[in-house]
């Protein structure tokens, strides 16, 4: 950013607080637990914290809202966004929103903990929500407390950042403030708890707005307020689908779909379980929200999920995510259909859905194996192998597609090479070597050769599908043990880890010599240890 448009101090953030202007506010001004009617937020003061001091924060963010390094690292920063200080055009307040919690409806959930500070108009004209994460109580809280801690937070905004590193639809985070105070939390919900340091994320994005969001207003049959949310939404964030109208509504959520649906094939291509796709954590936008228990696939394994509370029923595993997409969309038709009432083009887009998820789940694959495009008479058979081939042995999915770049494919007689020769590039992506039995080496090379012939009729150039692979296929992710040690530092004061991982990840595709403990694949030790493997919802 040249330095003429970056702001001389932060009394100068240009705040546009559109949301609060145009739709109703709770008439309740006191702060105290309660359900909210006919309206959307409710107006919250941050609490007061004891010694804000910045532990992080995001360069790119940093551009965004046109700030300064200086900025950033003044004393009034930590100040601003421990929501210590309000400015004088902030106006803070929670939404109201409900949702289905595992498949349940939930009723009132609503902004617990975070707080929205307004909307920054940048010198570019782009609208920019604040919100911090962990600010204290809003009359959504129900029975907690406001706050965060230090290890949530720590993933929360390593995990925004990287994710918009890598090209994945998400929120994302300015900064990681601790607050100076402590908070109780049961991390293992076994009547244990502990003080942890307590901590705020100022995340940003151009609308928080989720599913439950509408879905809260239609619950209660107050169609009015759904409307005027609605047309809001589409206004603010889809000003290109024009006025709202019964065909506007129609249009906007086939956008929905899509944007959901492209998020979706993003998090496939990563190996990114988000843990909790509750309603009220899907954004209208088709952004990435709520970082909690969520994790990155180690070995492939399409059963996995890292959510403990989720361990019986696997309701939001890995490979269950696009479905899970599609009931969450569906419900958020529910809930608009009173704004359209007819159902015919709400069914319409939702197996559109499925279709364009396919499509873009085959073309995504097709990238992530360097082939020109996907065809189906060859590559359907090729991946579902491929797919088989990654759990015969524990194979680590990030580092199994970077590799599978460097396997040879100029050989001109397969047959006659031997198998280990095929397989030595992929070999640092098995977790336990000496396990591969000969049957899994066998079926392995079997799929090595079958892509390698695949390769040499597609005739793409080497080094152009070697680019193209590693454009796709990233290095670096945040890897759940990375994630820990990260935190276990930062619990100690040490935050040097939080903040190599944060430069890491600003480059996930690069070779980046040198950072390679980055892209290690997870030690033994990480196996079983909490935080690493699975995650409760405790934050
Ligand atoms: P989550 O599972 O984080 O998506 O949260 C579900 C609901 O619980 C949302 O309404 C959150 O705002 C709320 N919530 C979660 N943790 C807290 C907390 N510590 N204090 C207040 N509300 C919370
Ligand atoms: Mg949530």
């Amino acid at each position: 950013m040249s330095p003429q448009n970056s702001l001389h101090s932060l009394e100068t953030l240009r705040f546009d607080n559109r949301f609060i202007r145009d739709l109703p506010a709770d008439p309740e001004k006191s702060n105290h637990q309660r359900e909210v009617i006919g309206a959307c937020y409710s107006r919250v003061v941050p609490v007061k914290t004891v010694q804000p001091a910045l532990v992080a924060y995001s360069k790119e963010v940093m551009d965004d809202l046109d700030l300064t390094q200086a900025l950033c690292e003044s004393d009034d920063f930590a100040q601003i966004f421990s929501g210590n200080r309000l400015l004088s055009d902030m106006d803070p307040y929670a939404t109201c929103y409900g949702g289905h919690q595992f498949g349940h409806w939930a009723g009132q959930l609503g902004d617990g903990r975070a707080i929205n500070l307004g909307e920054i108009l940048n010198h570019k004209g782009e609208r920019w929500a604040l919100q911090l994460k962990g600010a204290g109580p809003t009359p959504y809280s129900r029975s907690a407390d406001g706050f965060a801690v230090l290890r949530s937070s720590v993933r929360e905004f390593l995990c925004s950042e990287a994710m918009f590193h890598l090209r994945v639809p998400t929120t994302r985070a300015l900064s990681l403030v601790l607050t100076g105070e402590s908070v109780l939390r049961d991390m293992f919900y076994d009547g244990h708890p502990k003080q942890e340091p307590g901590a705020i994320v100022c995340r940003v994005a151009p609308s928080f707005t989720r599913f439950g969001n509408f879905q809260i207003f239609s619950s209660r049959g107050d169609v009015k307020t759904l409307k005027r949310l609605a047309d809001y939404t589409i206004r603010t964030d889809f000003p290109h689908l024009g006025e709202p109208s019964k065909e506007t509504y129609i249009q906007w959520f086939k956008e929905i779909c899509d944007k959901t649906a492209e998020m979706i094939v993003h998090w496939m291509r990563v190996g990114f379980v988000h843990g909790v796709m509750n309603t009220d954590n899907m954004s209208i936008l088709g952004l990435t929200i709520d970082y909690g228990p969520y994790g990155w696939l180690e070995n492939y394994d399409p059963n996995w999920t890292p959510n403990t509370t989720d361990a019986q029923g696997r309701r939001y595993r890995f490979a269950h995510q696009a479905q899970i997409a599609q009931w969450n969309l569906l419900q958020l038709a529910y809930a608009i259909y009173p704004l359209v009432e007819e159902t015919e083009p709400f069914e319409k887009s939702l197996s559109l859905f499925s279709e364009n998820y396919e499509e873009q789940w085959q073309s995504m694959m097709a990238q992530k194996l360097g082939l020109k495009k996907y065809e189906t008479k060859t590559d359907e058979t090729l991946i579902t192998d491929l797919l088989a081939v990654l759990q015969l042995t524990e194979t680590d999915m990030t580092l199994f597609f970077r590799k599978l770049a460097q396997v040879d494919v100029k050989t001109s007689s397969l047959s006659d090479v031997r198998d280990e020769t095929l397989m030595a590039p992929l070999m640092e992506a098995y977790y336990t070597p000496d396990q591969i039995t000969d049957g899994h080496r066998a079926e392995i090379s079997k799929w090595l050769r079958q892509y390698i012939r695949r390769l040499q009729t597609d005739g793409l150039e080497i080094e152009t599908r070697r680019k193209q692979m590693n454009r796709f296929n990233p290095k670096y992710v945040l890897r759940n043990y990375l994630a820990q040690l990260a935190i276990d530092k930062s619990e100690q004061g040490d935050h040097t880890m939080v903040n190599q991982l944060l430069e890491v990840l600003r480059h996930p595709y690069d070779e980046q010599p040198g950072k390679e403990e980055f892209a290690k694949k997870r030690p033994d030790w990480a196996r079983t240890k909490a935080g690493c493997s699975m995650l409760s919802c405790s934050s």
